[in-house]
């Protein structure tokens, strides 16, 4: 890896070698960050250089990757993702420049393909023929559709309350699945004792330094769709603080390179239920565990695994969080859905649900331009989107009945129509 110059440890320090299979540091059990040369990357690409670049996939970015070079890219189209600019959401919203990154589009259906592909790439680098990890759902549902796609085997450990959807991506990938009786925590922990025992390749993403890589090629996209300008805000739900980490990564490593010329502020959004992150950064307190309460099942993190680089690259953006409600969530789903015709899963919309809070508190200009990305897929959890927006009309064969429901629509439509001229 010519572009990579040595893992170092965020707490003490430590350099070590970038071997694929590296995990926490070996001194102090830190989380470790990957060091690029970038005057080498600044040599070999610039942004011109992308316009040519016929793969939409996160591989037209490997130069910005910690792959060797003679890796295989990803089988599946992982990245490419349209970002939007969707104005009648953003007047809904009140926001004169708004854009939607719509990660629900990758080929598992959440952000998390960014990540897994890289640990698919990391594994086979590593010799493995396993991969494994502990996820609320959707980590394990990419890591077992990358996993598939690049010929290894996975084992997966989610806790007893994932949504049917993602557990049945997991089974149609044919991932060994293992739904262990307890939380996000107990299968997390039974996943790690496994992986140790078997020495399968760990995914877990705050242990695997490489992951967060993957998952920062989010904005390495969302700069290059926007032209090599800056938001000024971008959006995102957190749950382990592994995605707001990585969507600071790619900005940092952009402006290192030269590439843009200012960063963003980075906005953190937690369910009310589910804050541990967001109480740490508002309290200025070290982590506390707290509550796995809330209906967005992928950001139900008691004891996230990453809050040391999320809280940094709060402070560093100088950011801020925000916290909603299961309610607030649902209303962004169905808002997100009529406005802008995108269905998020509830974490992949609790970012859209924080700003619009802080646009109403005035903390986010009218004018600024944000970037939300939706980080998962509705279809994966259709219960909640049930809440969310209801039931059908569910009449007889008969047209007079419906003529009744279609009057109705007609006279709702015509009352609502004067608000909009
Ligand atoms: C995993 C996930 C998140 C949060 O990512 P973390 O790295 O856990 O903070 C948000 N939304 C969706 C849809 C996810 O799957
Ligand atoms: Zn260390």
């Amino acid at each position: 890896m010519r572009n990579v110059k040595h893992l170092e440890c965020i707490k003490c320090g430590l350099r070590t070698d970038p071997v694929p299979q590296a995990t926490l540091c070996p001194a102090c059990g830190g989380l470790l960050e990957v060091i690029y040369d970038y005057d080498w990357i600044r040599s070999k690409i610039a942004p011109a250089d992308f316009a040519g670049d016929r793969n939409p996939s996160i591989w037209r970015y490997r130069r910005f990757l910690p792959v060797e070079e003679t890796s295989p890219g990803p089988a599946l189209r992982v990245g490419g993702t349209p970002l939007y600019q969707p104005e009648a959401l953003g007047e809904v919203i009140g926001l004169a420049d708004l854009w939607i990154k719509d990660d629900g589009l990758n080929p598992t259906a959440s952000l998390k393909d960014r990540a897994s592909s890289l640990a698919a790439i990391k594994a086979l680098e590593a010799g493995a023929k396993v991969v494994a990890c502990a996820s609320t759902g959707n980590a394990a549902s990419s890591m077992a559709g990358n996993a598939a796609s690049m010929g290894l085997s996975a084992w997966i450990f989610v806790p007893q309350r994932a949504p049917q959807g993602k557990v049945a991506q997991l089974l149609i990938f044919g991932a060994n699945v293992v739904k262990v009786q307890g939380n996000y925590k107990d299968a997390f922990d039974l996943s790690a004792r496994a992986i140790e025992r078997y020495g399968w390749y760990n995914r877990n993403a705050a242990i695997n330094p490489y992951l967060m890589e993957g998952k920062k090629t989010v904005s390495l996209e969302i700069a290059e769709q926007l032209d090599w300008s800056v938001p000024d805000w971008v959006v995102v739900s957190v749950g382990d603080g592994c995605t707001l980490a990585g969507v600071w990564k790619g900005f940092v490593d952009l402006y290192q390179t030269g590439f843009i010329s200012r960063l963003p502020k980075l906005v953190g959004v937690q369910a009310e239920g589910s804050q541990a992150i967001a109480r740490a950064f508002l309290d200025n307190q070290p982590l506390a565990p707290g509550e796995e309460n809330t209906l967005a099942d992928s950001i139900a993190v008691g004891v996230p695994r990453n809050p040391d680089k999320a809280l940094k690259a709060l402070r560093d953006s100088k950011g801020t969080v925000a916290l909603v409600s299961d309610q607030e969530i649902l209303d962004a789903m169905r808002v997100l859905g009529r406005q802008a015709g995108i269905f998020g899963e509830p974490a992949g919309v609790a970012g859209l649900a924080g700003l619009r809070k802080l646009v109403r508190d005035g903390i986010i200009g009218r004018t600024e331009r944000v970037v939300a990305i939706v980080t998962g897929n509705g279809l994966k959890d259709p219960a909640s989107a049930g809440l969310a927006a209801g039931q059908p009309l569910e009449i007889p064969p008969d047209l007079n009945q419906l003529t009744e429901a279609v009057t109705c629509w007609e006279n709702e439509s015509a009352r609502k129509e004067p608000k909009r001229a």
